[in-house]
Formats: structure tokens, sequence, C-alpha cells
């Protein structure tokens, strides 16, 4: 199993001396290689399952275990990739990609070799000397993408990476991240707003409730073509799922 939530509740003590149950008794589980993305309402706990994940945070009750580990410290093998894309402005696009590599003490010439492969594999080659401000939005995410994959992570965890981009970028950029973490067979969580987006790219849904965030729902989304969500994208089929998500987000929001 590539990652597994076992009855797992995070609450943070806040300044006032209250607490705040962000999730509550969150219970599911994510195969090697599978796609899943993660749906809710703002505030429901989407990014604190993604920092627990990584191990920024801990549980205040229950397991996390990404490949059967116990999480209990960040972990070098969780690949993190939020909205904005983090690139260093005074760094080439291939030492950006570097950057993961040389805390991991890899060897210079290794360094290169293996940026240099994840630019080509992410459709940047060619651009490894340009810096960040001379790419385009889309450039710079697929830029964020090799470096993630340079570290040869385990799984890699997406806080709404698209959500910053234009509509048309967009569609194209899903498609590329799609192909290449599909290609690359690594195991994805995805945290979106989007309910077309989560249908679109992934292989099962989770549908959270409002605060204190816990799965009302995991919905499989049987259409083929995971790695292409534009061909997805014609399907008829994927109004009906989106439909189904967003009436059981409503119906939660109106139980509130
Ligand atoms: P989402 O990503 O679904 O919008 P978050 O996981 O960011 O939600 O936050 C869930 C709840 O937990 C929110 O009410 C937020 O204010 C609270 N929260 C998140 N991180 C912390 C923290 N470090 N300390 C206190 N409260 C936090
Ligand atoms: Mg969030």
């Amino acid at each position: 199993m590539a990652l597994e939530f076992d009855h797992v509740t995070k609450t943070f003590a806040l300044p006032s001396g209250q607490e705040l149950t962000a999730v509550s008794d969150i219970n599911f589980k994510v195969e090697k290689g599978e796609f899943v993305s993660v749906v809710g309402p703002s505030g429901c706990g989407k990014s604190t399952i993604l920092s627990m994940t990584a191990g920024l945070y801990q549980p205040t009750s229950g397991i996390v275990r990404v490949s059967g580990e116990v999480v209990t410290k960040p972990n070098p093998h969780v690949g993190f990739m939020l909205q904005k894309d983090l690139l260093l402005p005074w760094r080439t696009i291939v030492k950006n990609v570097e950057f993961g590599l040389e805390s991991r003490g890899v060897s210079k010439s290794e360094r290169r070799d293996r940026a240099m492969a994840e630019l080509e594999r992410c459709h940047l080659k060619g651009f490894e000397n340009h810096y960040p401000y001379q790419l385009s939005g889309g450039m710079r995410q697929r830029a964020a993408l090799a470096r993630t994959l340079a570290i040869d992570p385990d799984i890699i965890l997406l806080d709404e990476p698209f959500s910053a981009l234009d509509a048309q970028t967009k569609l194209l950029i899903q498609d590329s991240f799609a192909e290449t973490i599909k290609e690359a067979g690594i195991t994805t969580l995805l945290i979106t707003h989007d309910l077309a987006e989560s249908v679109i790219m992934s292989d099962r849904v989770l549908v959270l409730s409002e605060r204190p965030g816990t799965v009302q729902r995991e919905i499989e989304i049987g259409l083929p073509n995971r790695e292409h969500p534009l061909a997805r994208r014609q399907m008829t089929e994927i109004h009906d799922y989106a439909n189904e998500i967003f009436t059981l987000l409503k119906l939660d929001r109106r139980a509130a």
C-alpha cells in the first residue's frame, strides 16, 4: 500500500487556548501508481492531510503510513507541489531541478544527468539555462514537477497546482502532468477545487465533508484514458461524476 490513513484526527491548539479539529477520523488507502483527488469545502482540512502525509504535521490520533511505514518525521520520499511553483529566481531551471538533490549528497555530475532527464520528461529540453522569469506559468509548473520528480519520490502531493494558470494553459498542463505521472508510475494525491479536474485527472475522488473533514464518499472514476485528461473532457460521463460530487458537497453545506 502506497498510502494509508487509519483513523486520523488532527486538532490544532490555537493561540487563544481553544482547540480546532481540522480533520476527524480520516480513513482511506491509495494503491501504488494510483491517482487520487481530494475535494471538499474550504477549510475542511485538505492541506492538513497533505502536510501529515509529508510528515510536516503529526496526527493527534491515528496513523499515517507511506509505503507501509508509519510517518513520524518529514519524509524525503514524498514530493510536494503547491499552487506557487517556488522556483528560486536566481537559479537557472536546471539548477532549480538539481536543488533537492544537493542536500542529499548526490554528486555534481549525477545531479546534472538526473535533472536533464527530468527536464526532458517534462518537455523542457532546451530551456535548462533559462531563468524562471523567462518561462510561462505553465512551463514553470512543469519545471516544478521536474524538480519534484528528480528526488525519485514514492508519492507526489499536489496542492491546487493548476489553479493560478489561465484556462487554456491549464488544459494543456493537466494533460502533460497526467501523462508524465502515469508514465513514471508514481502515486499521486491531488487537492483541487475544480470538480471537473478531479474527475478527468483521477482514478478515484475522495469527497470530504465540512470541517472537521472526514471522507464522506469515495468515487471510483470508471473512465479510460487517465493519462489524457483532454480526451476525457470530451466524454459526457464526466458531467455525471462532477454532478454527483457537486450534490454531495451541496447537501453537506445545507446540513451545516
Ligand atoms: P483546506 O486546505 O481544506 O482549505 P486546511 O487544511 O488548510 O484546509 O485547514 C483546515 C483548518 O485547520 C482551517 O480551519 C485552518 O485554519 C486550520 N489550520 C490549518 N493549519 C493550522 C495550524 N498550523 N494551526 C492552527 N490551525 C490550522
Ligand atoms: Mg488548502
